[in-house]
């Protein structure tokens, strides 16, 4: 229940101060945000039509103590859908401030830092998609050293920082290196003579229950490993399989213009042709690791999907690397 005194003006006032949050009032509450919105697709409690019209109102506590204005990732996926062209990520970035300041907290997982391996190279600030790293002086091992920071009010668990760093000094718990190479370690399976297939899926590209409900309950000899972002696959993933007795790998990520962290399907486009032809180079088909991106309206396509890379792989046969 929402009584008067909830209502505080100066909430408004507040946002619309903030840089990106002056749009605020102009939203017509039309719901095209939340029509589009790629984390709604997995969480429906989460809706941006419902925060805009909450923080309009001026309900500060409901909308500061909410998990929801941490939840909106600036995909900007809805920003061109939107007739009021309310860049809905930039309000939600003016609330998260004032939450910051009234002393909230990112809730959830983010990404850590092992100082004492750090080198301070810079790449995965350079790399980060949230501008949520920095290289700063810290007391570590006795003396002082420069190494990485994460901001957790601005880091959004893609794992893509992981993805770039030569000595995988950073990462998402749950979500290190080691985690997804056993994930992706094979076990012995029943039928020997079927190929061996790993496919490594974003978080966010399976939409339908059908695709979703397959990934859980794959078929024999296919293996489906979760990342959060397409970005997050570093080519090594694949390498350690096809070494390790894996026939194909098959990675599925979000549609050029769809990733839920702004860049990280494009940075794993990037990968995908280095990697190969670094496998032609090696002398393994590059057919062996296979790259397939789908768009928020794709239902149904993942089963197809890894049924091809199934029969592609047994045309090749199977493959001796590491065996
Ligand atoms: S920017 Fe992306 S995550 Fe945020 S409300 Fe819009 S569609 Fe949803
Ligand atoms: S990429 Fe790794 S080593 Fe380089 S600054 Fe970042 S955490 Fe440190
Ligand atoms: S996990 Fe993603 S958002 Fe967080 S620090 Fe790393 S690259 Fe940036």
């Amino acid at each position: 229940m929402i009584r008067s005194a909830d209502f505080d003006p100066t909430f408004i006032e507040e946002i619309m101060a903030e840089p990106g949050g002056e749009h605020l009032l102009t939203c017509w509450s039309c719901g095209t945000c939340s029509a589009t919105c790629l984390v709604r697709r997995f969480d429906s409690a989460f809706n941006p039509r419902r925060v805009l019209h909450k923080a309009g109102l001026g309900l500060r506590e409901v909308v500061l103590s909410s998990a929801e204005v941490w939840q909106c990732s600036a995909c900007d996926a809805c920003y061109p859908r939107c007739p009021k062209q309310i860049h809905i990520s930039d309000v939600m970035k003016a609330i998260r401030q004032i939450a910051i300041r009234e002393g909230y907290e990112r809730p959830g997982v983010v990404a850590e830092v092992d100082e004492s391996t750090c080198i301070a190279c810079g790449l995965c600030v350079a790399a980060c998609p949230y501008n949520a790293i920095s290289l700063e002086t810290v007391e570590c091992e006795g003396g002082q050293k420069l190494a990485a920071r994460v901001d957790s009010n601005l880091c959004m668990a893609c794992g893509i920082c992981n993805s770039v760093c030569l000595g995988s000094c950073i990462g998402v718990p749950g979500y290190l290196d080691e985690a997804i190479n056993e994930s992706i370690a094979r076990g012995e399976q029943a039928d020997p003579v079927m190929p061996r297939i790993v496919a490594i899926t974003c978080n966010w590209c399976l939409h339908a229950g059908k695709d979703w409900e397959y990934a859980q309950h794959p078929p024999e000899g296919v293996k489906v490993v979760s990342v959060p972002c397409s970005g997050r696959v570093t080519p090594t993933f694949v390498t350690t399989a096809l070494q390790a007795g894996v026939d194909g790998v098959l990675v599925v990520g979000c549609q050029e213009d769809q990733c839920h962290y702004k860049h990280g399907n494009a940075l794993e486009r990037g990968r995908a042709a280095m990697l190969q032809n670094l496998l032609e180079l090696l002398g393994i088909e590059r057919e062996r690791a296979q790259f397939a991106w789908l768009g928020s309206l794709d239902r149904g396509k993942f089963p197809a999907l890894v049924n091809k890379m199934v029969q592609d792989v047994q045309a090749l046969g199977p493959l001796s690397w590491g065996k």
